[in-house]
């Protein structure tokens, strides 16, 4: 059936007032499917969700917008999901509405922007093999072990999001990428930590605590 509506009106309504379609194609007499096609098919209006602070995506409310960006550069937000947990995510994922919760709603089945990324797994094998260093674990025994760790920096506690900023780091750093030998740290902790045995590294804090509080 035709439609008589102009792409400027639609525009208003749809984007504009953000009307929804089912309300638009009551006014007009008309069904959902012939105001979706028209807008989203036929003039591709996309309809952007406002990330800003007090945001809602589904149970994730918007704490800070602009929380960090992830390894690839793109801005990751913090979120406060209504089952309590503190919850980092792809600014994207929220746009596009691919997230709405912070995998409580599938406890059984890990988000998938929670798995570990190819990318991150090839450059680990790259740059290990580079190195030098033999590489005897799995991408399965590392997704394990953070969840063991309970998705946290196994040296601050912070929370970790896998893909922005979980690092997996050798222990000791003599050695190779083993099991038992790697643990998961926040990506600034690994920085600071760089080559230093565990040991030395958490007494080099110890020291520096001390001496910032005087
Ligand atoms: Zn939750």
């Amino acid at each position: 059936m035709a439609i008589n509506v102009t792409k400027e009106w639609l525009y208003e309504e749809y984007v504009t007032k953000n009307r929804k379609a089912e309300d638009i194609a009551q006014e007009l007499g008309c069904c959902k499917q012939n105001i979706s096609y028209l807008a989203n098919t036929k003039w591709g209006f996309r309809k952007r969700r406002r990330i800003e602070v007090g945001a809602r995506i589904g149970k994730l409310v918007v704490v800070d917008p602009y929380f960090t960006k992830s390894e690839s550069g793109h801005p990751v937000c913090l979120c406060k999901c209504d089952c309590g947990n503190d919850f980092k995510v792809r600014r994207y994922a929220l746009t596009t509405g691919n997230t709405g919760s912070c995998g409580c709603l599938r406890p059984n089945q890990a988000p998938e922007h929670e798995h570990i990324n190819k990318r991150f797994w090839k450059a680990l094998r790259t740059n290990a093999k580079t190195r030098n260093i033999e590489l005897n674990i799995t991408i399965e025994y590392i997704w394990q072990l953070f969840e063991q760790q309970g998705r946290k920096c196994a040296l601050s506690g912070e929370a970790l999001t896998m893909n922005v900023d979980a690092s997996l780091d050798r222990i000791d750093s003599t050695k190779n990428y083993d099991e038992g030998n790697v643990q998961w740290l926040h990506k600034n902790v690994n920085t600071m930590k760089w080559d230093f045995t565990t040991e030395r590294f958490v007494e080099l804090c110890r020291k520096i605590t001390e001496v910032s509080h005087g």
